[in-house]
């Protein structure tokens, strides 16, 4: 049981951000004029850096499975960056197969600029069992 509440709340954010994103993006469509600008987010200057920053860190390797669990509209929104396991003290197993910290997919996430200026930035490592392909962790390391 607390294992599985220890996945639920690990594994929330990355279902709660996608959500924000859509909301946001709802809500400055209805803006008057259908611009992002009024509410200070330049979406057409935006995007093309982040597309370009994601093409440039992520491992060509783990594009196909991060595809597959985070999905095109996460890939394009977040800065990602392929890494190896920071730390030690980030040790991680995959609970149904009991792949271990290097054997698994790490990746640095930071949400996209205008959730910080929305005080919902996050910040943090989420790794992902190649095998299994799924997340199997979401290491929170920053936000706002
Ligand atoms: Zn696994």
């Amino acid at each position: 049981m607390k294992t599985f509440l220890l996945i639920l709340l690990s594994v929330l954010p990355l279902v709660a951000i996608p959500i924000l994103i859509a909301k946001v993006r709802e809500k400055c469509k209805k803006q008057e004029g259908n611009s992002y600008d009024q509410i200070g987010i330049k979406q057409h200057d935006e995007i093309p850096k982040i597309r370009q920053h994601n093409e440039a860190n992520i491992k060509e390797s783990d594009l196909p499975l991060l595809l597959e669990v985070l999905g095109q509209q996460f890939m394009d929104d977040c800065y990602l960056t392929s890494i190896s396991c920071p730390s030690k003290q980030y040790s991680c197993q995959c609970p149904s197969c009991g792949m271990k910290n290097e054997d698994l997919v790490w990746v640095e996430y930071r949400s996209p600029n205008w959730t910080w200026s929305y005080l919902c930035g996050r910040e943090g490592y989420m790794v992902f069992c190649p095998t299994c392909k799924k997340c199997v962790n979401n290491i929170l390391t920053l936000m706002n």
